[in-house]
Order: C-alpha cells, then sequence, then structure tokens
C-alpha cells in the first residue's frame, strides 16, 4: 500500500493540525518534510512489521504525529529519554523529528519493530534516536542503564500497575515517567498506589490531551510521575511475576 494523500496535501494538512492544536511553533518545511517520509514509510512497511492499525494520512498526523508532539512542553532541553514499548516508534521518532536536542533511546522487545525503527531514524538522519531490542524489565536490572534517564515515555503498553514495574527503575531520582494512557487512567493510577510507593515514585499530576483536525476531536489522559527515591534492588521481577502478581 502507498499514502494516499500528495506531499502538497500532506503539508497542508499537517500545517492545519499542528496550528489547530498550538503546536505550529515545533514545525518547519524540514521537519514536514520528514513526517511525510515516514508516513510514506509507515504505510508502506505496515503489512511486514505489523506497525500500526492507523493507515490514514489524516489520522497519522493527528493521532500519532501531533499526539506524540505534545509531549515535547514537557522535556527540557537535551533531555535523555527512554520509550519503552516504542513499536512503531511513537512517540521516540516524532520527538527526535521535531527536537534534535533531545537523546532517545527507542526500545522494544519486538526486533522487527526495533529494525523499522532503527531504519527509519537513519533515513531521516535522526542522530539523537539509538535502538534496542530488549525486555525494560531486562534492561532494567542492567548496571549501566538502571536509573540512567531524566525521562521514560511509555505508549499504550501495560497496564499502570505493570507500566510502573517496568519503567520506573530505568528512571533517575529526580526524573518523571510520561505514561500515555487510555480512558481508564484515573482508575489504573488509584490501582497503582502501593507500585508506585513501592518503587519510589509519586504522583505529578494528570493531563487530559484534546487533539482536533477539521473532522474529528480525540482525547486520552497522560500520567505523570516523579521519581522520588530509589527503587529497591528486588524491582523489576521477571515478566512472569510482573503480570501475574502486579504490585
Ligand atoms: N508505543 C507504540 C505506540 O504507541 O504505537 C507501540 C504500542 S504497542 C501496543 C506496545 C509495544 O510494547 C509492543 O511493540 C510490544 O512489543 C512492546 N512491549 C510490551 N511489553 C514490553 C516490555 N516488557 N519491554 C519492551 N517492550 C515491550
Amino acid at each position: 500500500m502507498s499514502i494516499a494523500m500528495t506531499e502538497k496535501d500532506f503539508f497542508a494538512e499537517i500545517t492545519s493540525v499542528f496550528k489547530k492544536n498550538s503546536l505550529s511553533s515545533l514545525l518547519s518545511k524540514e521537519k514536514a518534510e520528514k513526517f511525510y517520509m515516514l508516513t510514506e514509510r509507515l504505510i508502506t512497511e505496515n503489512e511486514k512489521y505489523n506497525l500500526t492499525a492507523i493507515t490514514e494520512p489524516k489520522r497519522i498526523i493527528l493521532q500519532h504525529y501531533a499526539d506524540c508532539a505534545t509531549l515535547t512542553s514537557l522535556l527540557p532541553k537535551g533531555a535523555k529519554i527512554c520509550d519503552v514499548g516504542c513499536g512503531a516508534g511513537f512517540p521516540s521518532l516524532v520527538l527526535a523529528i521535531l527536537r534534535d536536542d533531545l537523546k532517545i533511546l527507542a526500545m522494544d522487545a519486538t526486533g522487527k519493530r526495533v529494525d523499522y525503527v532503527r531504519e527509519s531514524a537513519a533515513l531521516l538522519s535522526l542522530d539523537g534516536v539509538s535502538t534496542l531490542c530488549a525486555r525494560a524489565e531486562d534492561v532494567g536490572k542492567d548496571p549501566s542503564m538502571r536509573e540512567s534517564f531524566d525521562f521514560v515515555t511509555a505508549r499504550a503498553v501495560a497496564q499502570m500497575r505493570v507500566l510502573a514495574e517496568l519503567c520506573l527503575p530505568l528512571l533517575k531520582v529526580g526524573g518523571k515517567m510520561i505514561a500515555m494512557k487510555g480512558k481508564n487512567a484515573q482508575y489504573e493510577l488509584a490501582d497503582a498506589k502501593k507500585a508506585l510507593s513501592i518503587l519510589g515514585a509519586k504522583e505529578n499530576k494528570v493531563i487530559d490531551v484534546v487533539l482536533k483536525n477539521d473532522e474529528e476531536e480525540v482525547s486520552h489522559p497522560l500520567i505523570l510521575l516523579d521519581k522520588v527515591t530509589k527503587t529497591p534492588a528486588a524491582y523489576p521481577r521477571p515478566y512472569a511475576q510482573i503480570s501475574k502478581k502486579p504490585l
């Protein structure tokens, strides 16, 4: 399958959506060109890599690009970020296109998706991105990676109690976790209270992200957590334990 939109129409659409959602200052012609190349690649490689259920360019712009772009205002210059369960590079590739100051590790347990992200980053000359095919719970045990990131991001990876154990061991004390969640975020957060306390984190805030184009409006919450104390050495546990007996 190839992209069902001309480059000119794509530029008009991404410019309009970023403007409508107060994201215009992030976009330039060069960045819009990179998004066009990424969209072509996402659509053509989707069958091979099983990357996304969203394949219509207008919805890719709104629900992938604008959605991930909303994180940029939370990330200070030069931040070191781990994107856990990056899949097709959401949010990692979008952040790297918009902000070349960020140092982003895009990590996923699925080799094909990591290959796709690495090749996309090379094609688009995104020097701030590196990739790792690994499970977050293994990386969180690695002394060279544990508690080394300023931010950990995760979009659509796991329910909060599980996600907290996958992500928080990777965060420095003083760092922030950003979970891009669905409608049940408040419930998941309440359910994860004990997990956060054991793993050394506190709720910072929940932000409702609302995004629109000229046809639809979509919304979902972001959960922000602060890492306040070191994670005890016993965590993360092996995945079978994390998922069977979440904290
Ligand atoms: N973040 C992307 C997005 O929003 O499109 C991908 C979401 S996809 C539903 C979830 C991804 O998390 C999958 O690619 C899966 O391989 C990865 N994943 C799940 N558990 C993981 C773990 N423990 N460590 C690393 N990656 C994991």
